[in-house]
């Protein structure tokens, strides 16, 4: 780009890379609109981003070593045998950065230039494509021009509306419960946990997932845990709108759930998760959607505006920081945007529809069709995951290469 107004719908991870993207792209004014009046980085809990990717990020500019993060190398499976730890049933190299979001986003935020009109409590209503340019209305019922306008506002993406109409996530059938324990729970020895492991234990219908994190300021650690599971057949749930519930809002039926659920873990592991106050749990149902592409006229979309991954992936966040460092490259030096977004679209789609299906193979495996836990040993552990379908490796593919 050679100047030119670009709009950034959203400021979390994607909206924040996106806008530096589109200024180091060589746009001459990025207005980023975020509708969240409070603190972001107060909401989120455990984020991954594969090591050797980080590595490419870093070396992209988009992070640095300024977020605390706990270093990961092995996933440690264990299933309930009776024994109050349960049975370890055998180990995965992982080689992860297990970071904190808030502090993740907060390193985003600070690199964000100052250039960058970043607006907070700003809702964008709706946004309507031009011949060469669209139009961004908010919801104060102000309207601005801009040359580009990028969805980087998630999973309900006005942008994709103006886009796609009516193209919706599809919810996979099952949610996720996570909170953080206290710090005086991490794993005893005793679990043959050690230092960083992330530990997957297995049930029948689901699995947990515990790992170390940063706490909210990065001084201390904390215990991210994140339990997936069908939901209760009462539970109120709407199949076409799978809307989080944050932390305080978790219905009683859901906990009433998740304390039945746990009742399949080891003791160990199901402590953790009970000894996590209600009100620091929160629920997600899981979802996933592929958008019919990137970017379409002068509108693009980026991060999970863009594709919906599974958490299973752990490659949400690496993916739109890709997403980001895509959008860079294509719009460097160039005055024709139509050709530009061209590119980026057919960089980053293919890789978002890839990223989907991983998610649904983990997700089929690991939830909804899980292995006979008691039957499954080291070898039989690397059997049934080298069977999972997904081309990816998990946290997703590198850019280069
Ligand atoms: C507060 C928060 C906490 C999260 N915590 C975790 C976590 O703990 N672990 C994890 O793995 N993932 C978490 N995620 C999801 C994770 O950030 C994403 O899956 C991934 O990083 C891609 O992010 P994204 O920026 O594309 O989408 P999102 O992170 O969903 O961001 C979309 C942003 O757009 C804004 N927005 C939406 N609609 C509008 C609108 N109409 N006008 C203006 N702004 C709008 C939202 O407020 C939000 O800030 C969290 C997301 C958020 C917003």
């Amino acid at each position: 780009m050679r100047g030119g107004r670009v709009a950034v719908v959203g400021g979390s991870i994607a909206g924040c890379a996106v806008a530096m993207a589109a200024h180091r792209a060589g746009a001459a004014e990025v207005v980023v609109f975020e509708r969240t009046p409070g603190r972001l980085e107060d909401r989120g809990v455990g984020v991954g981003v594969r090591a050797d990717l980080y590595e490419e990020l870093a070396g992209a500019g988009y992070l640095g070593d300024d977020a605390q993060y706990v270093r990961l190398d092995r996933r440690a499976w264990f299933t309930a045998d009776g024994s109050r730890t349960g049975r370890a049933v055998g180990a995965m190299e992982f080689s992860f950065r297990a970071y904190n979001w808030g502090l993740l986003w907060r390193a985003l935020r600070d690199r964000v230039p100052e250039r960058v009109d970043y607006r907070r409590d700003t809702p964008v209503a709706a946004v309507t494509a031009g011949t060469d340019g669209a139009r961004v209305a908010l919801a104060d019922g102000t309207a601005e021009r801009f040359d580009l306008v990028v969805g980087a506002d998630g999973y309900r993406s006005v942008v994709r509306e103006a886009m796609f109409p009516g193209v919706r996530p599809q919810w996979a059938g099952y949610l996720l419960w996570r909170g953080i324990a206290p710090a005086r729970l991490m794993p005893p020895r005793e679990t043959g946990w050690r230092d960083g492991d992330a530990a997957m234990i297995g049930f029948p219908g689901g699995h947990a997932m515990v790992f170390l994190i940063p706490d909210r300021d990065g001084g201390e650690q904390v215990v991210n845990w994140a339990l997936y599971s069908r939901p209760p057949a009462s539970a109120v749930l709407d199949p076409a709108d799978p809307t989080s519930l944050p932390p305080g809002t978790v219905t009683a039926d859901l906990l009433a759930h998740l304390d039945l659920l746990i009742d399949e873990l080891p003791p160990y592991w199901a402590e953790l998760v009970r000894l996590t106050p209600a009100p620091e749990i929160f629920v997600q149902p899981i979802y996933d959607l592929q958008s019919g592409s990137f970017a379409a006229g002068r509108l693009a979309l980026a991060g999970d505006a863009a594709a919906v991954v599974r958490p299973h992936t752990g490659g949400g966040a690496v993916k739109a920081l890709q997403d980001a460092i895509a959008l860079e490259a294509a719009l460097s030096g160039t005055d024709d945007l139509d050709a530009a977004l061209l590119a980026y679209d057919v960089r980053r789609a293919p890789i978002g529809r890839a990223m989907v299906a991983l998610g649904r193979g983990l997700g089929t495996a690991q939830v909804l069709d899980t292995p006979d836990w008691a039957a499954m040993d080291q070898d039989a552990l690397h059997a049934w995951w080298a069977a999972i379908p997904g081309q990816l490796p998990l946290g997703g593919r590198a850019l280069i290469g």
